[in-house]
């Protein structure tokens, strides 16, 4: 065989080898996990500064060090009372509980939560905190951010920015000594086992323990709807410089029903929600790529200021011009939301093109690594 025949032999091989290897995304995770002995486990604070609340299910009470005080069935009230917390009547005097079920999901107050519910006096008040496993929080939170018509790629990039939030808040800013996310958009809206459609399961099973990093760190992560065309940098919008959260053209969002919007309102009715007598004129400030501020009648304010007097879901990003008409004023918008991090209708539409969740991330992220943490 002479050299040429040798060459072409040996591609006939490694040629479908290597094309195998371009689509075993297990490839394209970067690096080892993060710390070693990270607790897979979140805190959720579902409920703070209550007297009592109702329980629901077949569980275990155990105390702090795990031992077990005693067992209750049925449905049952929970109540802060003078040196301790009383289940069903019966006093146990401890300042913390556990109830743990293996078999169905326990109730708070009617709505079921996967893993244990921790009860906490203080203050002769309670703290209910749900302990459950990362990847069934972010079962429950996926719903409530991700378009269910949305592809599988998509799903999976909106799980693991939800892990790597949940993550980061748990390592870096923890909410309270008690738990470390509020259920709410504080952090992410979270009421437990809540309509889990198939795909998003998938999703979230399919990346289990994929964290976005930068170095051996989870990444601080941003997400908004629709960039409109341009990704700012956190620079521009937030005056601090994130190396991961520059700005870029995004080709991909268009299919959003906010790609671009006009909202007509009448002055009065500005002037109403502004809490002013009458609105000459509004004018915007632009930065680089949005809009920084909005001056109403000779009078500056940010506009994330002006968007919350107008409405978060009327002016619906800070990228918009204004005119008057008339009695009205006419706002022209580009996209929806903060426009800083990953734009999600774009991550559609990467995924619509055949993207995998790798390939979007790092398209949006600058810099980013996805390990598996655990
Ligand atoms: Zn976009």
């Amino acid at each position: 065989m002479d050299f040429l025949k040798k060459i072409s032999f040996l591609f006939l091989f490694l040629v479908p080898f290597f094309s195998l290897q371009a689509f075993d995304i297990d490839e394209m995770l970067d690096g080892d996990g993060l710390a070693s002995g990270f607790s897979p486990f979140l805190r959720i604070g579902i409920k703070t500064d209550i007297e009592s609340f109702m329980l629901e299910g077949d569980a275990r009470i155990l105390d702090k060090n795990d031992k077990v005080l005693s067992a209750v069935q049925g449905l049952f009230k929970i109540a802060a009372v003078s040196g301790g917390i009383a289940v069903g009547g019966k006093v146990f005097k401890v300042d913390a509980m556990k109830f743990t079920s293996e078999l169905i999901p326990l109730k708070v107050e009617g709505r079921m939560f996967r893993g244990d519910i921790e009860v906490h006096l203080k203050n002769s008040k309670l703290i209910v905190v749900n302990k459950l496993d990362i990847e069934d929080y972010v079962k429950g939170v996926i719903n409530k951010e991700a378009i269910p018509s949305w592809p599988i790629e998509a799903k999976k990039t909106q799980a693991v920015l939800a892990r790597t939030f949940a993550v980061y808040q748990k390592m870096f800013n923890p909410r309270s000594t008690y738990f470390d996310l509020a259920p709410t958009v504080l952090d992410q809206v979270y009421d437990g086992l809540g309509k889990e459609d198939v795909t998003s399961v998938e999703a979230v099973n399919a990346t289990k323990g994929e964290v976005i990093t930068i170095g051996s760190d989870p990444a601080k992560i941003y997400f908004h709807s629709t960039c409109g065309g341009t990704i700012s940098s956190s620079a521009e919008v937030w005056k601090k410089d994130e190396p991961h959260l520059q700005e870029l053209k995004c080709p991909y969002c268009a299919n959003s029903s906010l790609y671009r919007w006009t909202r007509k309102l009448k002055v009065s009715d500005i002037a109403k929600k502004l809490k002013v007598k009458s609105v000459k004129s509004i004018k915007t400030v632009r930065g680089r790529t949005r809009v920084d501020s909005v001056v109403i009648d000779g009078k500056k304010m940010p506009v994330n200021k002006f968007r919350e007097l107008v409405g978060f879901s009327v002016i619906w990003s800070n990228d918009f011009t204004v005119t008057k008409k008339g009695a009205d004023f006419i706002f022209s918008g580009k996209g929806a939301g903060h426009g800083v991090g990953v734009c999600q209708w774009g991550m559609a539409g990467m995924a619509n093109q055949g993207k995998n969740h790798y390939e979007i991330l790092k398209f949006y992220l600058k810099g980013i690594e996805v390990r598996k943490m655990y």
